[in-house]
């Protein structure tokens, strides 16, 4: 089965029994497992990130909102 490889975005093939993730393209092998809590991570880090992006940009705009006045 293919997939995208964690490391490169490329194709990886995941063995047909579910317990490795292999990449031929840049040499990775990852246990599925682990590429599971790897993409799961992946994922909740990009949404934190915007979520942060949103809280300080709303910071920072009442900041200069008070400072303007
Ligand atoms: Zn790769």
């Amino acid at each position: 089965m293919k997939i995208i490889c964690p490391k490169c975005k490329g194709t990886a093939e995941l063995t047909p029994d579910f317990s490795l993730v292999i990449c031929k393209k840049c040499d990775y092998e990852i246990s599925y497992g682990e590429y599971i809590k790897h993409v799961a991570h992946s994922e909740s880090t990009y949404s934190d990130i915007l979520g942060d992006y949103t809280g300080n940009t709303e910071g920072q705009t009442a900041g200069s909102l008070e400072e303007w006045d």
